[in-house]
């Protein structure tokens, strides 16, 4: 019980503290995204945070979007949010809920507000209202128009409302005081004039509410109990708390903020606005591009989400900011598709291999097994004839002692079939090798030595004529900076990588491989963990490469 106890983050120990002693009898948390792009891997770990606690202590977890800023927001991104969710495995209660659905409330506690002195309408503009504001050292200025009348206050208001000023012409602040220490509490904005449509509400409002002011109303108004965020929200706590009581009413269920690291990942950027300008500006093929750190992203290139929400266990949830090595990501999916998938064989670069004392016409079924990590699942048949294709870099001709692959000359072992020797090299008029004119010894069948003789080396291949085409594309990171967006004089996109995508096409892939479909997973055996792309078709096969089977980046940079 004891060891238990340690284990727990400071956020469920919280929770269990409220629930031992009465405060809450059942916990209530909430995923709050605004559907201004599309969720990140970043979002993924505040989703696994927030919908882990719901699950783990038999508590309920809302979806609501963070919808007040209606120029940036679209349809688009909520119905992207809302499948990636489900996607990673959770389930929101009831209906997805939306903070415009709260917007008549917050506008009658907005007028309550007027009503008993504790918010005026200010005529000052965005740029007065900054620069009238202070420094945390020094108290602010406070507005001219600060004491309006409760009537007048109101007649204002009511006419922002019917759309009679233009945007930017009047906001509605708070009379929080013009001298706190924490900015936040300087008179704090809660409505501004937007004459935009908004993805649900349509044209109804022309003003709309603040995130803050919105926040822990709507939290409140669901009856949250540990609204959890990111440690950039710990100043606006207070406010958060300002707000509330206002209106709290002691029988109900007061929610409270709590703060904790956000996930940070080196070699990556994660805001969404630098996310949607990457693809606005081409820089990727789209949100779910698989080299964008986006759960649909991850999701094209092959992750579960079973490996993501390993990887956010793994993280942890942390007090102070820190930087987690992207490399743990991956580390999460090769365990994950290790213990799961179907191995293959597929020659990315092919090189032709011609088995001369192969009888032509002939072919054979040879055994392999599917998943050396699960038994369950079985073996197949790989087809094997005269005519084969290796992987180019598995031939070298004047090699190094310690190439222990194929060479003039040398013996090697085929996966699964034979063991052949290089007997003749047939070059193209530029040099380049194009054929091999090998032997096999049938009494190797299974890849078994007849004779307790070694051979170093063991390759992988693909029957010619049994082989489907397709193409595969490889990533490499996105960026080749650790910290892209932490340079104040260069801009992020300065670091992209311009090799981060290698498409090969004219790949070999053995026969198995026929009938996949969209998102399947694959071992190449050799190559790495590849997933069929969403935009495969069984007339043009596209394979992913997820992740290679080791770290092979660290060891080629560092
Ligand atoms: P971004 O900065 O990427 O645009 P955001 O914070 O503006 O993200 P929201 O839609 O407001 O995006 O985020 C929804 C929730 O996800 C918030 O509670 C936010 O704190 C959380 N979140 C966003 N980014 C991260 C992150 N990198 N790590 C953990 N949680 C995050
Ligand atoms: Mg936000």
């Amino acid at each position: 019980m004891e060891d238990e106890k340690k284990s727990l983050n400071f956020i469920e120990q919280i929770i269990e503290e409220d629930l031992k002693n009465g405060k809450h009898k059942q916990i209530y948390t909430r995923f709050p995204p605004e559907p201004n792009g599309y969720l990140h891997i970043g979002h993924a770990k505040s989703i696994c945070l927030n919908f882990g606690l719901g699950e783990k202590y038999n508590g309920k977890t809302n979806l609501r979007f963070d919808d007040t800023n209606p120029v940036k927001e679209d349809v688009e991104y909520v119905d992207s949010i809302m499948e990636d969710i489900k996607w990673l495995g959770f389930n929101w209660e009831n209906e997805a809920k939306y903070a415009s659905d709260y917007f008549d409330q917050l506008f009658e506690w907005a007028v309550e507000f007027i009503k008993q002195g504790k918010a005026y309408i200010d005529d000052q503009t965005a740029e007065e209202i900054s620069a009238t504001r202070g420094t945390p050292t020094r108290p602010g200025i406070e507005s001219p128009y600060r004491n309006r009348s409760v009537e007048e206050n109101l007649d204002l208001f009511m006419r922002m409302k019917n759309g009679e000023f233009a945007d930017g012409q009047k906001v509605l602040r708070a009379k929080t005081g013009m001298d706190s220490p924490n900015m936040h509490l300087r008179d704090a904005v809660m409505y501004r004039i937007k004459h935009a449509n908004h993805h649900r509400t349509g044209d109804k409002w022309c003003i709309y509410p603040m995130y803050d002011y919105t926040h822990g109303q709507s939290d409140y108004l669901e009856g949250i109990t540990h609204s959890v965020c990111t440690l950039e929200f710990e100043n606006h706590r207070p406010l958060y708390d300002w707000f509330l009581d206002q209106i709290y009413d002691s029988s109900k269920t007061r929610p409270r903020q709590i703060e904790f690291a956000r996930l940070n990942l080196n070699y990556t950027v994660m805001s969404k606005r630098k996310l949607l300008e990457l693809v606005e500006k081409g820089f990727v093929k789209s949100w779910d591009d698989p080299r964008m750190p986006t759960i649909s992203g991850l999701r094209r290139r092959g992750y579960t989400p079973e490996s993501i929400r390993n990887f956010a266990e793994k993280v942890g949830i942390a007090k102070r900011d820190n930087v987690i090595d992207v490399a743990l990501l991956e580390y999460s999916i090769r365990e994950d598709l290790n213990k799961k998938a179907q191995r293959i064989m597929a020659v990315l670069e092919p090189l032709k291999v011609v088995i001369t004392n192969y009888p032509e016409g002939q072919s054979e079924e040879l055994e392999a097994i599917n998943n050396p990590e699960d038994e369950n699942m079985g073996t197949r048949n790989v087809p094997f004839s005269r005519e084969l294709f290796i992987e180019k870099e598995d031939f070298m001709e004047n090699a190094p002692k310690k190439f222990f692959r194929l060479t003039q000359g040398a013996e090697v072992r085929l996966r699964y079939a034979y063991f052949i020797t290089c007997n003749e090299v047939i070059k193209d008029e530029n040099g380049e090798v194009i054929q091999l004119n090998c032997t096999y010894d049938p009494l190797s069948k299974g890849g078994k030595s007849p004779d307790g003789r070694k051979v170093m080396g063991t390759i992988h291949w693909v029957s010619a004529n049994h082989a489907i085409d397709a193409e595969v594309e490889l990533y490499d990171r996105l960026f080749i900076d650790e910290a892209p967006d932490g340079h104040k004089e260069t801009d992020f996109k300065e670091f992209l990588n311009p090799d981060s995508l290698q498409v090969l096409k004219g790949c070999k892939i053995e026969p198995f491989a026929k009938s996949a479909k969209p998102l399947d997973k694959f071992q190449f055996e050799r190559k790495g963990y590849f997933c069929v792309d969403t935009d495969s078709t069984s007339e043009n096969l596209i394979f992913n490469r997820t992740v290679g089977l080791k770290d092979s980046w660290t060891k080629q940079n560092k």
